[in-house]
């Protein structure tokens, strides 16, 4: 990757490598089963409980509220579903946002096709922010669970979700967030935040892929959605993933031990994209809050651009971006994301999202900068072409 510019932090981040030094020892000498009776086993039990203990400081919870999964998808879906059938009986209408990860999304509408859940999509603004008055004015009496997410993946925006929980209190109504996107760079006291369910995902904060918790409020109705030895208190089974657990604690104590310092540093980068961006790439418009957004996400809509090859041509030149989420690259379909926001037709196709890093420097983004107009350029004429045929 020496020659790469990697600007694609919000598709993944690279492992720290003092995150990997940490996980190294689980995988050989120190590799019991944590469940077992016998004292290797011990180690990693205890390996385990320090990292969620690490975690739950961080989360201002105990450490018992913490439920590891295989992903932060699994923990989306163990919040969403897991609480929808567990308190079917009290309700089945479920509040989400439009702009939501699919991990969200798509396990509402599987609760809706098979379990008959009614669930309401709200609609967003310009720059992608559900309104609180539009959360309350959602509410029925069969409402038993909101989820909105804490930042988009797509565009950076920040959702005000405390004014959210704000306005749930008493109602009988559960918040679950989806702080997957918003891992490395937002405050995550659940206290502060007010939620009752929270989902993150080690490798969006620079630890390892295929791990991921969901932090579920003492007291909140449950039901596993994956049975086995009873592990995580019996709400999610499988053998527990101790090097990657212990990865994750790692991962996220040094991402909050340097936050704020950290954050300033990529809302430098950031604006040096947007205003450069802005400034010489003509018919660009900035998607996502102008403020209210993550301080390492810029994301464009080009007019007359096909972003795909667009993102094809700064492959050829060495830097990786992304068109809107990683998951659904590939597909033609335009993002679900910008088509709630009202974004125009001639700018769908043309998504641009460059999220920085811990790794990126003001060199680099000089680089895309000097690069990336006349690649626009090319690619509006390239189109101008094959529409004249
Ligand atoms: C990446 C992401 C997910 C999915 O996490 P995985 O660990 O990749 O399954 C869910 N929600 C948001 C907002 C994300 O950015």
């Amino acid at each position: 990757m020496s020659n790469v510019i990697y600007l694609d932090h919000a598709a993944t981040t690279p492992c720290d490598p003092r995150v990997v030094a940490a996980m190294l020892p689980y995988f050989t000498e120190r590799f019991a089963n944590p469940s077992s009776l016998y004292r290797p086993a011990q180690v990693a039990r205890q390996a385990v409980e320090a990292a969620r203990e690490r975690i739950a400081a961080i989360l201002g919870c105990s450490p018992a509220e913490i439920v590891f999964t295989g992903s932060g998808s699994e923990a989306d879906n163990l919040a969403i579903k897991g609480v929808a059938l567990a308190r079917r009986h009290e309700g089945n209408h479920l509040i989400t946002s439009a702009v939501e990860h699919h991990a969200v999304l798509h396990a509402c509408e599987h609760l809706q096709r098979h379990f008959g859940f009614e669930v309401t999509y709200l609609p967003v603004d310009q720059y992608g922010r559900v309104d609180p008055d539009a959360v309350e004015r959602a509410l029925t009496p069969r409402t038993i669970l909101v989820s909105i997410m804490l930042a988009n993946n797509e565009v950076g925006t920040l959702q005000p979700v405390a004014e959210i929980a704000r306005r749930l209190r008493g109602r009988g109504v559960l918040l679950h967030t989806d702080a997957v996107q918003a891992g490395a760079m937002c405050d995550l006291n659940v206290e502060r935040l007010g939620v009752d369910l929270m989902a993150l995902a080690a490798h969006k904060v620079y630890g390892p892929k295929g791990i991921g918790l969901l932090y579920v409020r003492r007291g909140t109705p449950l039901l596993a959605q994956i049975d086995g030895g009873g592990q995580e208190g019996g709400r999610r089974s499988g053998t527990l993933n101790v090097p990657s657990i212990v990865g994750f604690a790692e991962a996220l104590a040094l991402a909050h031990a340097q936050r704020e310092e950290e954050n300033r540093r990529l809302a430098a980068l950031r604006d040096r994209i947007i205003s450069g961006v802005l400034a010489r790439v003509p018919d660009a418009t900035l998607t996502g809050h102008p403020s209210q957004r993550l301080p390492n996400s810029a994301s464009f809509a080009l007019a007359g651009v096909d972003g795909q090859a667009l993102l094809v041509a700064l492959d050829l030149e060495g830097i990786c971006a992304s068109g809107g989420s990683a998951c659904s690259s590939g597909s033609p379909e335009p993002s679900h994301v910008l088509a709630a926001m009202g974004v125009s037709a001639d700018r769908l196709m043309g998504p641009l999202r460059l999220t920085v890093g811990r790794g990126t420097t003001e060199a680099e983004v000089d680089r895309l900068l000097e690069i990336l107009p006349p690649l626009v350029e090319r690619a509006r004429a390239l189109g101008g072409l094959l529409a004249a045929e």
